[in-house]
């Protein structure tokens, strides 16, 4: 044994470890601790520290509940009594102990769990942990090497309750909890909790960083979109108001013509009716006259007719022809009003024409300049800085730089095209790829039905039908080339940023496979016939 005592004393501190529950807790009597310590001197048997000898262990059967190395109560006659734990108060016990495990209580708490846990022999954590039948807890070892040093009768040496043979009970469940307690108290385990926590921590402040990055990122987002949307309204409510004014002045304007003509034609009846009463008038004026006259004959000699009112001139009946009157307002006036619209509209469709002097030699322009067809023969132009001399491309007459443009292109049923817009400064005397980059804005067919917008690499657009007429929206002041199929106005591709400076309609028709009649694109111009007015 490592401790040792001699009369009365203890001579080494560690016997805290060995009785710390039996005599340092209950330290507040000296006298019982006194007297215990002489009663384990006097028997020799019952002090293990003393009296560690060899001896020989009895298995034991016995059961009992389990109850721990508390420490026992001291009765007054000095006899140590260990609580009595019942089976719910036993699990009760273990559940505590567990969950304190488990949550990595206080130190203090689990350096308690572990003091109960602890050999009073030993003083270390039990191993095989035997319970005696006062339900004292020792390592099997420990008992058995204690009494086999002992003398006399058979005893517990914590409480000195005597036994009539050498029999103890393995305590499975303290076992395990030993096993656990071991396991979570020690350094590698310690120190990997702690690194875990530390790492948990990390992570949990990491993502509670990235969390509310995001949150702020979202908030940015709605207050982006409130603006835009709010910008978006106030542009569509503009442009509404816009239509609705051309709309309002139309039908002023008509309601106004309208009611001018009904009262020229009401103006017209009205001097015709006032003429034929004021006639009918006089005429009854020079019949009452001579209806006199024509009675008095009976009595003198009529000498001379009596005085008539000269008879009035009425015109004839103004006509009034109601079809001529109604047919200028019975005609189709949604069609005519929107046909109207048309010039009123802004951007209002440009009505483009190629120039001539930028046409690749092999590209052939009508009279009225608004189709152009690639047809294999170069043409003896003349010699122009403006003209395209490698690419099958030409530009429109009329360039941009501020303002918003639309404009339409039929392109029919050709098999590849390129069209858009392309700035003033392109190099018209090299080959080169289309793309922003190199100052071309461009929406382009291949194939009869792989359309592409023309970034670097092309960006390749999945249509859902072969738009036979483009529409091509110029916005200088946002820098944005947008492309609709013109047939139903969906929106196929947008460029931003597109360069500031002048900048022209492009197109291809694109060199003609041979054998295939040449297609040409056409510009169009609307409304195809022009309003007077
Ligand atoms: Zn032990
Ligand atoms: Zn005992």
């Amino acid at each position: 044994m490592n401790v040792c005592q001699t009369s009365n004393t203890w001579r080494r501190p560690e016997v805290t470890c060995v009785y710390k529950l039996l005599f340092e807790v209950k330290r507040e009597d000296q006298s019982q601790v006194g007297l215990r310590s002489a009663h384990a001197h006097n028997t020799r048997t019952s002090c293990p520290q003393t009296a560690a000898a060899e001896g020989s262990e009895n298995s034991g059967s016995n059961f009992q509940v389990f109850a721990s190395n508390f420490p026992p109560r001291q009765t007054t006659k000095g006899q140590c009594l260990a609580p009595r734990f019942t089976s719910d108060s036993c699990f009760h016990f273990l559940e505590k102990t567990e969950a304190s495990i488990m949550a990595a209580a206080a130190p203090s708490a689990k350096a308690s769990l572990r003091e109960d846990l602890t050999c009073a022999i030993c003083c270390d954590l039990f191993r095989e942990p035997v319970m005696l039948a006062c339900m004292h807890h020792f390592c099997r070892h420990c008992i058995s090497r204690y009494w086999r040093g002992a003398q006399g009768p058979v005893t517990c040496p914590q409480c000195r309750k005597e036994f009539s043979s050498k029999q103890f009970q393995t305590n499975y469940l303290v076992a395990a909890m030993v096993e656990k307690v071991r396991a979570t108290t020690s350094d590698t385990f310690v120190k990997s909790l702690e690194k875990q926590l530390k790492e948990t921590l990390e992570s949990h402040r990491l993502r509670k960083e990235e969390f509310i990055n995001s949150i702020h990122r979202d908030k940015e987002k709605m207050n982006i979109i409130k603006r835009v949307g709010a910008d978006l309204q106030a542009r569509v409510k503009g442009d509404f108001r816009a239509l609705h004014q051309i709309l309002h002045d139309e039908e002023t304007s008509m309601l106004e013509q309208l009611r001018r003509e009904e009262e020229e034609e009401m103006q017209k009846v009205q001097r015709h009716l006032e003429a034929a009463e004021l006639a009918v008038r006089d005429l009854e004026d020079n019949l009452k006259a001579l209806q006199q006259a024509s009675a008095a004959t009976e009595d003198i000699v009529l000498t001379e007719l009596p005085q008539l009112r000269p008879c009035v001139q009425v015109d004839i009946a103004p006509e009034f022809d109601i079809n001529a009157f109604s047919n200028k307002y019975m005609a189709p006036l949604q069609y005519i009003t929107w046909r109207k619209m048309f010039k009123s509209l802004k951007p209002g469709p440009s009505p483009l024409t190629f120039d001539v002097d930028t046409a690749h030699p092999s590209i052939h322009v009508s009279r009225d300049k608004t189709l152009a067809v690639e047809c294999g023969v170069m043409s003896q132009h003349l010699n122009h800085s403006k003209r395209f001399t490698q690419c099958v491309n030409i530009l429109a007459t009329q360039g941009f730089q501020s303002g918003r443009h639309y404009w339409e292109v039929d392109v029919g049923y050709n098999p590849k095209w390129d069209l858009g817009v392309a700035s003033e400064a392109v190099d018209r005397h090299a080959r080169i790829k289309l793309s922003p980059e190199s100052g071309y804005w461009t929406l382009r067919l291949r194939n009869g039905n792989e359309y592409s917008a023309g970034t670097q690499p092309w960006t390749r657009l999945q249509l859902g039908s072969f738009p036979q007429r483009i529409g091509v929206f110029l916005d200088c002041d946002e820098r944005k080339v947008s492309f609709y199929n013109a047939d139903d106005m969906s929106l196929l591709y947008s460029f931003t940023s597109v360069l500031r400076g002048k900048v022209f309609p492009f197109f291809s028709p694109c060199i003609n496979d041979r054998g295939h009649k040449p297609q040409p694109l056409k510009l169009l111009c609307y409304p195809p016939v022009a309003l007077s007015g």
